[in-house]
Order: C-alpha cells, then sequence, then structure tokens
C-alpha cells in the first residue's frame, strides 16, 4: 500500500492525542505531506477502530487522489497551510481545554510568555478573526492559513487548535507545547498582575538557533 508508514503514523498519533484526552469522540484531525499528496485522517470515523485504507490522500488543490472515505471536514485547514508554508510537513488540529479556554477570550494572540513558546512555536500564538461556522470548510482554511504568519501554531476563535511541524512527531510537540503555553497564559492573567514578555529582539534569533543549530553547537 502507498504511503503506508505515514498512515500507521496518523494513527498512531491520533490513538495517542486520544489517550492524552487531546481527542475526545471524533473532534480532531491529523495530516502529512509527502511531496505534493497530503495523507488525511477520514470524516467521523472512531480513531480506535481506523485502518490505514481509511486514511484518505488529496493533492494539494484538494482532489481526493485515493481512499473510499471522505477526508475530514475540516480538511482546508490542512490544505491552505501546506500551500503557504513550504517548511510544513504535518498538522494536527485538535480541540484541547486551554487554547479552547484562551479562544473565547477578547484576544488576539498569547504572548510570548516563555522560552519554550519563542524556541519551539516561533513567538506568541494568534487567533483567527472571527468564529467561523462549522460548515463553512473553505473560510475555516483561510483564516487558518491568514492567521499563521510564520509561526508553528495559531489558535480558531472559539474553536480549538492548530499545529504544525517538520514531523508528526514535532506537531505532536507543538500541540502539548501549545496547551501548556495557554494553561500558563491563563494562570497567569488570573493573578491579575501584569505580564513580562520575552522581549520581541529575541524570538527570532532563539526560534532559529533551536531550529537549526541546537544540539550541534561546540561547548
Ligand atoms: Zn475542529
Amino acid at each position: 500500500m502507498i504511503f503506508a508508514h505515514e498512515r500507521q503514523q496518523i494513527i498512531e498519533t491520533c490513538l495517542y492525542l486520544q489517550e492524552m484526552s487531546y481527542f475526545l469522540g471524533t473532534w480532531g484531525n491529523v495530516s502529512i505531506r509527502v511531496g505534493e499528496s497530503i495523507l488525511l485522517t477520514p470524516s467521523r470515523v472512531e480513531y480506535s477502530i481506523m485502518k490505514p485504507e481509511d486514511i484518505v490522500v488529496i493533492d494539494m488543490a484538494g482532489n481526493k487522489l485515493k481512499g473510499d472515505r471522505n477526508p475530514t471536514s475540516e480538511k482546508e485547514i490542512h490544505r491552505q497551510i501546506y500551500n503557504l508554508r513550504n517548511d510544513v510537513f504535518a498538522i494536527i488540529h485538535a480541540h484541547t481545554v486551554y487554547a479552547m479556554a484562551v479562544s473565547t477570550l477578547e484576544i488576539d494572540e498569547v504572548p510570548c510568555i516563555v522560552e519554550e513558546m519563542s524556541q519551539l512555536l516561533g513567538g506568541s500564538i494568534p487567533l483567527t478573526r472571527e468564529y467561523v461556522r462549522a460548515e463553512e470548510h473553505s473560510l475555516l482554511g483561510i483564516e487558518a492559513s491568514k492567521c499563521i504568519q510564520n509561526r508553528m501554531s495559531l489558535i480558531l476563535r472559539n474553536h480549538g487548535s492548530v499545529a504544525c511541524g517538520n514531523s508528526l512527531s514535532e506537531a505532536t510537540l507543538v500541540t502539548q507545547v501549545q496547551e501548556k503555553a495557554c494553561m500558563l497564559y491563563l494562570n497567569a492573567i488570573a493573578t491579575g498582575k501584569s505580564l513580562r514578555l520575552i522581549p520581541e529582539e529575541f524570538i527570532a534569533s532563539e526560534h532559529y538557533r533551536y531550529k537549526h543549530t541546537y544540539g550541534k553547537e561546540k561547548t
């Protein structure tokens, strides 16, 4: 079967995210890009019974290439981000608790308050402008791709989290770090004290160092 390894990786990631309580029911979806093909979780299939052949393959224009199932109804989030960002090879959309709590606040972004955000996420976490109704699939993708800029994650207004990575394991870590950052932010603002942010001038270099030279530097 073509993309057998990637199909298996997607299923294992879904099961892990379910175990972490990041996926409830069939809310949440996972994708990998291989060349000009996008592999996506199918619409409304329980993760516990998902099989490799249930994974749907589409092209960069959204046409189905392989699979009997329909791709996730939120495929446009994935497709439009892949079309925009050639450094992204995996995307996870999850309905995680703290990202969802933050998605209801009258803010445009979660500011960059801790090192994991500057290093892995590339700075603050942007939020899309407005709630998009569930059936407006294309608009949801447009809003997500407009919002992400050069970051590795974003939050969909009144909805949930989107995390990108150069691999599925990195996208999983981005989901976890984003969730932790949202929890920290909510706890910090609950104190009523003002926040100290990581200075803007440090963010790009810390992200670059983490991505390209961290662990490879001479000591
Ligand atoms: Zn969703």
